[in-house]
């Protein structure tokens, strides 16, 4: 059977296995499946929602609790991403009692590409791009690896060309839908 062929197949196959589709936050429907799929993490989607917040705010400052109501998520997994967000310069912590988050830098300084490597965990989309753990047989004489580096290559240079300030700029009525009156 052709590689191609089984490749397409099985990710068919675990999709509809555990389908689970997620909003992410630029926009697409993605699937939580428990196995290893091309998909984003949550902790990603969820860091990107986060900085989208903060960029919609401004100068405003937010608080992780109202970013968790605002996208009905969970504040505790909140928790950990923020801490992160701030430990690698994308946003600040004001303390006191009317503090909060903001960015660290403007919406144009963040780029979606390098986001997306720092915090994707696993961006081996096939077996054989682990030479440690690769058991397929075929490593070294198949041809589809190449193809497959080479599509994730290209995915990762599409959002290396985009900043916050266009995930903002191509997002008409976010503001209204998140913010409100605000
Ligand atoms: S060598 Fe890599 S791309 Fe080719 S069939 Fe095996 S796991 Fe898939």
């Amino acid at each position: 059977m052709d590689i191609l062929f089984i490749h397409v197949f099985q990710a068919a196959a675990r999709r509809f296995l555990s389908r689970r589709p997620i909003r992410t936050a630029l926009g697409s429907t993605l699937y939580r499946t428990g196995v290893k799929t091309m998909r984003l993490t949550t902790y990603t989607d969820y860091a990107l929602r986060v900085l989208i917040y903060l960029g919609l705010k401004g100068d405003k400052l937010a608080t992780i609790r109202e970013i968790a109501e605002r996208f009905q998520i969970s504040k505790n997994h909140l928790m950990k991403i923020v801490h992160n967000l701030g430990k690698d310069g994308y946003i600040e912590t004001i303390r006191g009692r009317h503090g909060g988050l903001r960015l660290a830098r403007p919406p144009k300084a963040i780029n979606i590409g390098e986001i997306t490597r720092r915090y994707e965990e696993d961006l081996r989309i096939v077996e054989c791009f682990d030479r440690k753990s690769n058991t397929c047989l075929i490593a070294g004489s198949c041809g589809l690896a190449s193809h497959l580096d080479e599509a994730l290559k290209a995915f990762l240079s599409v959002l290396d060309a985009k900043t916050l300030a266009d995930i903002l700029k191509g997002s008409p009525g976010l503001r209204q839908q998140l913010l409100g009156a605000n």
